[in-house]
């Protein structure tokens, strides 16, 4: 097994690409569960600390260290299975989430999970319960494990398989392969009704494997995991709709989501149900313009997905057609994807924003100020003109987009100097509490990790947050694994 202690050699461990910072003693690379077991147990034996890395995409801190040790996952990436005919695969946590995807896909099979950065690790995906454009019809990755491997922090093995192990209103029960039994109480919260993934999933009589799904890796070590897959799509609608009035996009976006539920709700082939629904503001397409020199001049855009049988596509396609129209979309000038090619032209597109303002950020050494908010679609509109009201009210440079299927903000403020940054942040913490005010949640996908843990405290108010540290505790007595994600330290002794 590797073990790096030059800190020259173990910078990019010390960071993400949120630009947090952090230091560590050493990052170990082990090969297999059973090395890892043994570095748990001598970091626990030493009362060391301990921060699990993936592959560093995350935009939260959550796997920089703040000391101790940093286990690095990436060389557990094997496929260990995919199974056509039971439609699941098996794989270690370190598998790349565009690897695996590849791997899929030429069995003729579908993992819906994608988070616009592909290049994460599988088991960090889990570990913060990831997101991405096909969340607006297929939900997180929760709704895809099936199975997990999880080293606790004393070095102790739990295997989970969904359906098998419930909590008792909110009192669980854990018994590891070597037969010990850990009790505990889950904080007994309610979580927002949105899409949200801040602090630990709780729900009365809940399946327990919910609880590890988005733990932030703060409660155990995921060596492998489980996974659903279905059968590949016979075609995909894809493309991207411009509109030169923003609010016809968001009406656009508002009826193709009623639109997509009352199919669902009908089981209909035949009509709009889409995938996905991403929204960029004009802000956001002037910012990609020199990347995408083809973009029109233009307010607003669209990139919506559907999954569809071959025998029904034109004919969907045709009401999507209809509905730009309603809407006063930019026909002539809008793309529709007529190969692979182009819909993987789209992702990039999509991806092509979250990256450029993470660069933004890392070229100007600072950290990255963007919402993850999600609200109730009938607050939605409120919420999203009062963010950008607030932010032009500074003069502040921004963008926005993101996944509006799930009423889902990326508000990213672009400060030029340190004055900016300083008011970027008041302005985040504003919009994080209206977000709150109107029953949604501070993280819908990228989580809390260390950058977010205040707010979390907002949200959840301190009684909460202890019942979260006690659940940590009760887990993890010694303290080691994840320190500083989710909530400050000072929780555990209240
Ligand atoms: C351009 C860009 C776009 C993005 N778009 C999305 C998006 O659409 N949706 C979305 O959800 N996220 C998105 N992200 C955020 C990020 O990709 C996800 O959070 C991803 O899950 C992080 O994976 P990683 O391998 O990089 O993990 P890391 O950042 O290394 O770690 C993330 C967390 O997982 C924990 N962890 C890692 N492995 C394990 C393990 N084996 N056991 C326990 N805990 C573990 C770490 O401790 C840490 O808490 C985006 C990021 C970027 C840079």
């Amino acid at each position: 097994m590797i073990i790096k202690t030059d800190q020259n050699q173990i910078q990019s461990y010390l960071t993400d690409a949120a630009n947090y910072k952090g230091y560590c003693e050493a990052v170990y690379f082990p090969e297999n569960e059973e090395e890892l077991i043994e570095i748990v147990k001598k970091a626990n034996s030493d009362k060391k600390r301990i921060t699990v890395a993936g592959n560093g995409t995350g935009l939260t801190g959550a796997r920089v260290p703040e000391g101790g040790i940093v286990i690095a996952t990436g060389k557990l990436n094997r496929i260990l299975e995919i199974n056509p005919a039971g439609k699941y695969a098996v794989v270690q946590t370190g598998v790349v989430m565009s690897d695996f995807k590849k791997s899929v896909n030429e069995k003729n099979l579908f993992y819906p999970p994608d988070p616009t950065e592909q290049n994460c690790y599988i088991g960090a995906t889990v570990a913060t319960n990831a997101s991405g454009a096909k969340t607006f019809k297929y939900g997180p990755t929760r709704n895809f494990v099936n199975g997990l491997h999880i080293i606790l922090p004393d070095g102790e093995k739990l295997v989970l398989e969904r359906g098998r192990h419930f909590a008792n209103g909110y009192d669980i029960k854990l018994e590891t392969v070597s037969g010990k039994t850990i009790k505990c109480k889950l904080p007994g919260y309610e979580m927002p009704r949105t899409k949200h993934t801040a602090g630990y999933y709780c729900k009365r009589n809940m399946d327990v494997i919910d609880l590890f799904i988005g733990s932030e890796g703060t409660l155990g070590i995921i060596t492998q995991i489980k996974l659903k897959l279905l059968p590949k799509p016979e075609e995909i609608i894809s493309a991207v709709a411009f509109f030169r009035n923003e609010s016809n996009a968001l009406d656009f976006i508002s009826e193709s989501r009623e639109l997509s539920y009352r199919s669902r709700k009908h089981n209909t082939e035949k009509n709009i149900n889409a995938m996905g629904l991403e929204f960029f503001d004009g802000n956001s397409l002037n910012f990609l313009k020199q990347d995408f020199p083809k973009l029109p001049e233009t307010s607003a855009a669209v990139w919506f997905e559907q999954d569809c049988r071959a025998e029904n596509k034109n004919e969907i396609l045709e009401k999507w057609i209809n509905l730009l129209s309603k809407h006063n979309a930019d026909l002539d000038k809008s793309w529709i994807a007529e190969t692979g090619k182009d819909q993987k032209e789209f992702h990039e597109f999509r991806h092509a924003i979250s990256s450029k303002v993470n660069e933004y950020i890392t070229r100007n050494n600072f950290r990255k100020i963007g919402t993850d908010t999600a609200v109730p679609h009938d607050k939605f509109k409120e919420f999203y003109y009062y963010s950008k009201r607030l932010v032009e009210e500074t003069g502040i440079d921004y963008v926005a987009y993101g996944h509006f299927g799930n009423s889902h903000l990326h508000l990213n403020m672009l400060p030029k100097n340190e004055a900016e940054f300083e008011t970027a942040k008041k302005l985040y913490g504003k919009i994080l509490k209206k977000a709150v005010e109107l029953k949604g949640t501070i993280s819908a996908e990228h989580g809390i990790g260390k950058l977010k843990r205040n707010y979390l405290l907002e949200m959840f108010g301190e009684e909460n947050i202890r019942k979260m540290a006690q659940l940590k505790k009760c887990i993890d007595p010694d303290l080691i694994l994840g320190i500083g994600n989710l909530f400050e330290e000072r929780f555990f002794y209240q």
